[in-house]
């Protein structure tokens, strides 16, 4: 079996260089092709000398993910489902804004965290992504998006591990991944601009605050344990004093000066003006020094029917999100993108879990694309 290049950060790639008897510069050439120009075909790496290209050829590959479906809502939103194999998917979706483009992407087929409200969680845990898979997301993406909006230029300016899947729970793989988005000579982002997203695996954040820190986002959606017990299960072993401390611990370390708290909208359940007083006392209670550390993010449930749950209707959150506001937090409501194609976490991917049909399925949505794809050559030769 030869190496995957995409399972490598930029010392990775010089280890394995090194192996071959090859110099560290040479693996920031390869590093830059492969990352900075989409480059898979070795061949094709021009200014690597052929020796070295001969040997890549017999001890390495370049292996993205193939794409299930490609899904393109009027919003301007494109959303991917990949093959991980073994009847398992995982999406990544693109959301472009005014000033920036960020990334949604994924971190497990499936998760085995199993909130109520995620319809991921309720999928189960099939597996751990490599590195490599991971990785393959944004490379993909920010290729395609070259290509396809006909620009030389970098896409993505913003990556979210807000996908499929706990980030914390797969460390081991996503730190390597953070890493090439970050260098210099992989994708170039700022720590501000690399999101994980964790519902609380509150060792692991040390360890993140430790390893690569990047932006932090946790996904509160409780002010008091027994209803968080209830919607997250993780909070049994880590309950919220834990997480809130482990957040204060985290922030020392931050390339930003606050974690931004996600909160769930759902309806009689977690968005009653009680429960907005209740989280006001409790970040007060954990605000250290002067200034604001959190943010909160207002998301609006995404339902499913296996939940039976709802969303809070529009009033109730503009209501709770005031009382957030009026004691001084920094709150914002999400817009919800891409409504029109499921662009949510574990959405699509629900619907290849029944793997005894999981060919059929995969049929079916090689055929669901929305808008018609203006570049069908450059999608033929993703797909
Ligand atoms: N496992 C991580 C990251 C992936 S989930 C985490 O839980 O933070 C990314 C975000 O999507 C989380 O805040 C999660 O609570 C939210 N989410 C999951 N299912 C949702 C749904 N059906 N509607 C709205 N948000 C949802
Ligand atoms: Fe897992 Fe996050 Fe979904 Fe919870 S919300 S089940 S942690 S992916």
């Amino acid at each position: 079996m030869t190496a995957n290049l995409l399972d490598f950060d930029l010392d990775g790639l010089a280890a394995f260089c090194d192996q071959l008897g090859e110099k560290r510069f040479r693996a920031t050439q390869l590093f830059r092709w492969i990352h900075q120009r989409g480059e898979s075909n070795f061949d094709q790496m021009t200014d690597l000398a052929k020796s070295l290209r001969e040997k890549l050829k017999v001890h390495a590959h370049v292996a993205g993910l193939s794409v299930l479906s490609r899904h393109d809502s009027a919003d301007g939103t494109i959303k991917w489902l990949f093959n991980v194999g073994d009847g398992n998917a995982v999406e990544a979706v693109f959301i472009p804004e005014d000033d920036r483009g960020t990334l949604c992407i994924s971190s497990q087929a499936g998760c085995a965290v199993g909130c109520r409200f995620c319809s991921t969680g309720h999928q189960g845990f099939s597996r751990n992504l490599s590195t490599g898979e991971i990785v393959a997301q944004l490379w993909f993406a920010e290729h395609f998006l070259r290509r396809h909006l006909n620009t030389p230029d970098r896409v993505i300016s913003n990556v979210v591990m807000m996908g499929m899947g706990e980030p914390l729970q797969n460390f081991s793989a996503l730190v390597p991944a953070l890493k090439t988005m970050l260098d210099d000579h992989g994708y170039g982002l700022s720590r501000r601009r690399v999101t994980v997203s964790t519902s609380g695996v509150v060792p692991m954040m040390q360890r993140l605050s430790q390893d690569c820190p990047v932006a932090l986002a946790v996904s509160l959606h409780a002010p008091n344990d027994p209803l968080r017990d209830n919607l997250v299960p993780l909070n049994r072993k880590y309950p919220i004093a834990e997480l809130l401390d482990a957040c204060n611990q985290y922030l020392e370390f931050a390339p930003r000066d606050f974690i931004t708290f996600e909160y769930c909208m759902l309806d009689g359940v977690n968005d009653t003006p009680e429960h907005a007083q209740q989280l006001v006392k409790l970040v007060r209670q954990h605000a250290t020094g002067k200034g604001v550390w959190c943010k909160f993010n207002l998301i609006p449930f995404n339902p499913f029917p296996a939940s039976g749950l709802l969303r809070s209707p529009a009033p109730q959150v503009q209501a709770f999100a005031k009382i957030l506001l009026d004691a001084g937090i920094v709150t914002t409501v999400r817009k919800t993108r891409g409504d029109d194609i499921d662009a949510a976490c574990g959405q699509l991917a629900g619907d290849v879990r029944d793997r005894t049909r999981v060919n059929e399925r995969i049929a079916q949505q090689r055929t669901i694309v929305l808008k018609p794809v203006t570049d069908l050559t450059a999608n033929n030769k993703e797909a």
